[in-house]
């Protein structure tokens, strides 16, 4: 057994029998029905290595880790013009906070804040119905997995649609300043859905090796975007990734990271690994917590942070 698999294997078992969970997030009532017992890992490396554990094949809801495949499509459409509607700066908020954004003239800290994100969404959306918006994400990220079986959980979007009270205020806020160009519902529709989207650790593990292989596809060798774009997206992930614990993951881990309030985080090690943890159960800036323990202690044993071994 590699080192890799045996840390995997390690890691896997300690964290099945750990009792500190954290909470699963329930805003969204049909996230607050997932079983918080649930523990996930898959790490597939730049060279074709796989080391799974747990409840690795299980689909969960990505929610927040939808934004760096949105993220990535936008740059590809828009470029550098991206940036005058959505900063990249940490925010120091919570995901949802709408405060910030009225000192910023409804312009979004971030891409990974909500309502950044939702300004990336309204970009992919703007002269698409959002039927055919949500395709082109959807095929994305299936391309990125090499996985045509990927789908959206709609009971999780309808659940999100019924109750996305400061998701609406955020994204009217936002229309006010002209930062949005589409009308408001469709934004928030194509949004809820790309949150909704259901992967396993493998999948996501593997739909993320372009950022761990300097924008290139495994698969073919061929570009997926720039080789330069890809950093400044890991850059993004590490600063701004788990919003006012970006901090904290940064000290603990030392690798660009996105994470969803389903419990899911997409972890990449540049020219090593990308990796996909899940444990549903979140701290209080709503990452996921023994996703963020099960990271820790996978990058002290691989020696795979960026800030040194
Ligand atoms: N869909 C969620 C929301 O908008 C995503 C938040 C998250 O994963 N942090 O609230």
């Amino acid at each position: 057994m590699s080192k890799l698999q045996t840390a995997v294997r390690d890691i896997a078992e300690e964290m099945r029998v750990r009792t500190d969970r954290g909470e699963v997030a329930t805003y969204i009532p049909e996230l607050a029905n997932v079983e918080p017992k649930h523990f996930g890992i898959a790490v597939v490396g730049v060279d074709g290595e796989v080391a799974t554990g747990g409840d690795f094949a299980m689909p969960f809801s990505i929610q927040s880790v939808s934004k760096v495949f949105t993220l990535t499509l936008a740059l590809g459409k828009a470029g550098d013009r991206l940036w005058s509607r959505v900063g990249r700066e940490p925010s120091g908020s919570p995901f949802n906070s709408i405060v910030q954004l009225e000192f910023e003239k409804g312009k979004p800290r971030n891409p990974f804040i909500n309502a950044g994100a939702i300004a990336v969404t309204d970009l992919i959306l703007s002269g698409h119905q959002p039927r055919e918006a949500l395709g082109e994400i959807l095929r994305f990220i299936r391309f990125l997995a090499d996985d045509p079986s990927i789908a959206i959980d709609e009971k999780v979007a309808a659940s999100e649609q019924r109750t996305g009270y400061r998701n609406a205020a955020l994204a009217n806020y936002m229309k006010s300043f002209g930062v949005l160009e589409n009308p408001v519902e469709l934004a928030l529709g194509v949004y809820y859905h790309q949150c909704a989207i259901a992967m396993s650790c493998l999948q996501l593990a593997r739909a993320g090796r372009y950022l761990a292989m300097s924008g290139r596809n495994p698969e073919t060798g061929h570009p997926v975007i720039q080789a330069e774009r890809a950093r400044r997206i890991n850059a993004v992930m590490l600063t701004c990734g788990h919003y006012d614990g970006s901090g904290e993951f940064a000290y603990r881990v030392g690798l660009p990271g996105k994470s969803g309030v389903g419990g899911g985080i997409l972890c990449i090690a540049p020219g090593k690994a990308s990796i996909a943890v899940w444990s549903p159960g979140l701290d209080l800036a709503g990452n996921s917590h023994l996703g963020r323990v099960a990271l820790e202690a996978l990058t002290k044993r691989m020696g795979w942070s960026i800030f040194g071994a």
